[in-house]
């Protein structure tokens, strides 16, 4: 059983200074005077194991467990209890012999617990002495008062205080805190069974994964193995490209070698060609002073020809402004001062020999054959005619004879006689208004070349004949010619009908 065996204080309520309290082995009792503090030593144990309230210890506060003081003693600032049991039997869990356990309190209410000189809390310390059977809620201490309560108290209380003390309310509250406890368990057994099923489930899942994972590997495996007999495959096949690249190589670089021994052949002959071509060049350098020359030489040709061409341009142009002075000089003769004196009246076109365009060749031919037909005035009608011949009548100019064009009509068109070189109207030039005025005078006239071809064309045609240096054969056979001076009055400037 456990034994107190001593109570050192200080500083504990009317113990200010370090006193020990000891309890020898048999019953131990204390006196003294009332107010001498014995209930105080009491009150020390149940400061270190009893219940935690102050006013178990008839104290407000804390606080108020440490010596305040008296009229001739000053307060301290804390206060110790040390509590000393023998535990030879070892009814405490501890193989020390002496046990000490300790409680000391500050100012401030602030508590520190030993057990055998090592700091613990209240719990552990209650819990320590439970094991002995000394609860702090147990009736180990009988305070002041106690003994009466309980004699005022009804069965049931008491039988409550009786099974504290033989410790069956111990058990009691064990087995509630152990329900307790079950009914928390089985809660957590709910809790537990939810997540397991949940976890189950989660394993289910976990497997069907990992037997899609399973064959997801089996699959990647047969893909890996396929993958490798087609690159196998594709190598072997390379393999036997490469070979066959290999061969074509050899032969092209066979053909290049050949090729290149070509092309230093073709670069031999390049070199014997291009001696030649300079040799060449230079033939063709000195060929080409040659041409240039030549091409000056032609150039200067062309030239001379150039010039001879526009002498002889400008001497027919000189020859043929010489026959226009000619021309104008004999017309301005010949025009007698009738014709003059009409020419500008109204309707008159002109004299005939001015209407007419005669080309060279035939100038002598037509002189001759228009005779004095040449100073005809054409007229437009007669009225115009008329009106020429009245004016020159009454201011006594002279006469003239007029081809009025509605009037006048020459000779009905044939075919010339064979071996001529056609009518003489034929061979002039002149505007079409004026036809039947030039018909009637050149119509009925061929053109011959001479006096020859006259004579054997008129064994044959009876026409009146002109040959082209100004013979005149008549349709009576009479002959008119020999030398003819030219004095011609009609012109000869045939661009102006034929262009
Ligand atoms: P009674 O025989 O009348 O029961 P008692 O011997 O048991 O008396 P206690 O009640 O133990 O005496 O002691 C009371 C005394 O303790 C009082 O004189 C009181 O002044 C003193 N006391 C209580 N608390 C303190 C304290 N904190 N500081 C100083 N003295 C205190």
């Amino acid at each position: 059983m456990v034994r107190l065996e001593k109570i050192v204080l200080q500083g504990f309520k009317s113990f200010m200074r370090k006193t020990s309290v000891p309890f020898p082995t048999g019953f131990s009792l204390v006196t003294g005077p009332n107010g001498s503090g014995k209930s105080n030593i009491g009150d020390a144990i149940t400061f270190v194991i009893g219940r935690g309230s102050s006013r178990a210890m008839r104290a407000k506060k804390a606080q108020d467990l440490i010596f305040h003081g008296s009229k001739t003693k000053k307060g301290v600032d804390s206060a110790s209890v040390i509590l000393y049991f023998d535990n030879s039997d070892r009814s405490l869990p501890s193989e020390e012999k002496l046990i000490s356990v300790s409680r000391k309190i500050n100012t401030r209410g602030v508590s520190t617990y030993r057990l055998n000189g090592k700091v613990a809390t209240k719990e552990q310390i209650l819990d320590f002495f439970a094991q002995a059977g000394l609860s702090a809620n147990g009736h180990n201490i009988i305070q002041q008062g106690d003994v009466n309560q309980i004699v005022e108290m009804d069965a049931i209380e008491r039988r409550e205080i009786i099974d504290e003390i033989s410790g069956i309310m111990e058990y009691e509250d064990k087995k509630k805190k152990a329900m307790r406890e079950l009914e928390k368990i089985s809660e957590k057994v709910k809790e537990s069974e939810l997540v397991l099923q949940q976890k189950e489930e989660l394993v289910e899942r976990l497997g069907k994964e990992r037997e899609a994972a399973l064959e997801y590997q089996k699959l990647q495996e047969n893909l890996e193995k396929i993958k490798a007999a087609l690159i196998w495959k594709q190598y072997r096949e390379n393999e036997k490209g490469m070979k066959l690249i290999d061969e074509k190589l050899m032969e092209k670089e066979a053909a290049a070698s050949k090729l290149g021994e070509e092309i230093k052949a073709c670069d031999k002959k390049l070199e014997d060609a291009e001696g030649s071509l300079e040799e060449l060049t230079k033939n063709v350098l000195r060929a080409s002073d040659q041409i240039e020359v030549s091409k000056k030489l032609a150039n200067l040709r062309a030239s001379i020809e150039l010039n001879r061409e526009r002498i002889e341009s400008n001497t027919r142009e000189i020859e043929r402004l010489d026959s226009m002075i000619d021309r104008l000089r004999s017309m301005d003769r010949r025009t007698s001062p009738a014709v003059k004196a009409v020419l500008n009246m109204d309707g008159v076109c002109g004299m005939l020999s001015d209407l007419v365009v005669v080309p060279p060749k035939y100038r002598v031919a037509v002189d001759v054959a228009g005779g004095g037909h040449l100073s005809d005035v054409v007229v437009e009608n007669t009225s115009v005619a008329t009106a020429c011949v009245k004016y020159l009548k009454s201011n006594k100019i002279g006469r003239a004879r007029f081809l009025p064009l509605d009037r006048i009509r020459g000779r009905p068109a044939d075919s010339a006689p064979a071996g001529s070189m056609g009518w003489l109207s034929k061979l002039v030039h002149f505007e079409p208004k004026f036809t039947q005025a030039m018909e009637f005078v050149f119509g009925s006239t061929a053109c011959v070349k001479n006096i020859d071809d006259a004579r054997k064309i008129s064994a044959s045609s009876r026409a009146r004949m002109v040959t082209l240096d100004g013979d005149l054969m008549e349709t009576s056979g009479a002959v008119t010619g020999g030398f003819y001076k030219k004095n011609t009055g009609v012109t000869t400037d045939v661009t102006k009908y034929t262009q």
